[in-house]
């Protein structure tokens, strides 16, 4: 068998191809939303330390129930809430994306179908696929904001069982209002009920405050937030749902056992205990997203409001080819797939000068 094309995989994939930014060796890489900033020595040598025992136990599995680390990523969000939180209502597994997986895996599948507002984060329509869910586009407002009156009526339409929402959304950057999550979760259980995920994995970044208090009163919102973006640990793969402890039992059921392995959880619980010296990073980068902001402005390109760690920015007659013109000039950017819009990660201030650089000559 020479290809795919000859393999007997599900209807449903065939003639696709595999979701993610290109790889391409360019000196400035700012396509992945990363924090640019490594992991202090000083954390690095306490972790090296930390693993001893771990790498000495690695013939036992690790704890099928990360007990320990969802009690530190408790006390994590509780430090930036200010809400009591039990490991109960806590859910961890490698990136937020895996989460995710295990939300549709839970709450989807096929005969179910989910509701987004895009363009978006273009990884959950692919886990909805990967999951036989249904997928239904639902459209942002020009600006890419989200509409309550046409997102109410799109919700009242399609009555799907999961509703995404993204705050701040990638890729365009718009924060979302606690005020506008908590009227879609209406909207979604007047027409359902339906699960409704909240993807923060911004959250660090975001001015609006966030919407994550809601879930007190109600049961069927989750929220989603990751270690890779504002703690820096992309590389790390650990995301985490906070929700209500019935969502948590709901996920176990299709969870893979031993699915986080044991030096992931020691890494984790290590950083998190010096997660408040790695989030002072996150001033560094806003100021950076502003300084970007004003120069492309300047520069005389449009910029859309954004509260994350990048820049939608355009417009351009031909993304594709403006795109491969800042590539040529040693920036890697991110084509999202908008139609005359670009995405830039805010780097370190020397990488985003080469992006500047680049984008200072006029493009199409
Ligand atoms: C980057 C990103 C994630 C993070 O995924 P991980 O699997 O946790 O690395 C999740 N949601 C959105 C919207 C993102 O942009």
């Amino acid at each position: 068998m020479a290809s795919i094309e000859d393999l007997p995989i599900r209807t449903e994939l065939k003639g696709l191809t595999a979701y993610g930014a290109p790889r391409i060796d360019v000196p400035v890489r700012l396509h992945t939303n990363e924090n640019p900033y490594p992991l202090p020595d000083g954390l690095v040598d306490e972790i090296l330390a930390g693993l001893g025992p771990v790498l000495r136990g690695l013939n036992r599995y690790p704890d099928r129930d990360a007990v320990a680390l969802r009690t530190a990523l408790a006390k994590h969000v509780e430090a930036g809430t200010g809400l009591p939180l039990s490991e109960r209502r806590i859910w961890a597994a490698n990136g937020s994306n895996e989460v995710i997986q295990q939300l549709l895996q839970a709450f989807g599948g096929p005969g179910r179908t989910a509701l987004g507002f895009e363009p978006s984060y273009a990884v959950h329509r692919e886990i909805a696929r990967s999951t036989g869910t249904g997928w239904i586009s639902a459209p942002r407002a020009e600006d890419f904001t989200v509409s309550v009156d046409a997102s109410r009526a799109a919700i009242a339409e399609h009555r799907p069982d999961v509703v995404f929402l993204t705050a701040p959304n990638n890729p365009t950057g718009n924060g979302l209002s606690p005020d506008t999550v908590s009227a879609l979760y209406d909207a979604a259980q007047a027409a359902g009920p339906a699960l409704v995920i909240l993807d923060e994995a911004y959250v660090d970044f975001q001015r609006t405050p966030s919407a994550l208090p809601l879930i007190e009163d109600r049961p069927l919102l989750v929220v989603v937030r990751t270690l890779s973006k504002g703690l820096g640990l992309a590389g790390l793969r650990l995301g985490y749902l906070v929700g209500t402890a019935a969502i948590v039992d709901a996920v176990q059921l299709v969870r893979l056992p031993y699915h986080l392995s044991a030096p992931a959880q020691a890494i984790a619980l290590t950083v998190l205990e010096h997660a408040p010296a790695l989030l002072a990073n996150v001033g560094r980068i806003t100021a950076e997203r502003d300084r970007m902001v004003r120069a492309l402005v300047a520069a005389g390109y449009e910029v859309t409001a954004s509260e994350a760690n990048f820049v939608q920015f355009g417009r351009f007659r031909d993304s594709h080819r403006a795109w491969r013109e800042i590539t040529a000039r040693g920036a890697l950017v991110r084509d999202s797939g908008v139609p005359s819009w670009l995405r830039v990660s805010v780097g370190t201030p020397e990488e985003n000068d080469v992006f500047l650089a680049a984008v200072r000559e006029r493009l199409p």
